[in-house]
């Protein structure tokens, strides 16, 4: 793992690799998570396009 690499990067790679699945219903949505900052926090929202379910995580940077 690159030492340049932003936390922001790692995250949304972590993200990308596991939790594209609906823990809902299952469905695969690739669009992936959508990401938002306020501050010193970072917002991913993950929302089903199959179920409508949203999930969010907040991360400290
Ligand atoms: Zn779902």
């Amino acid at each position: 793992m690159s030492p340049h690499q932003s936390p922001f990067e790692r995250l949304r790679k972590k993200f990308d690799d596991s939790e594209l699945r609906c823990r809902h219903c299952g469905y695969r949505d690739d669009s992936g998570w959508n990401v938002s900052t306020s501050g010193d926090w970072v917002e991913y929202r993950f929302v089903c396009s199959s179920c409508d379910a949203v999930e969010t995580r907040e991360m400290r940077l």
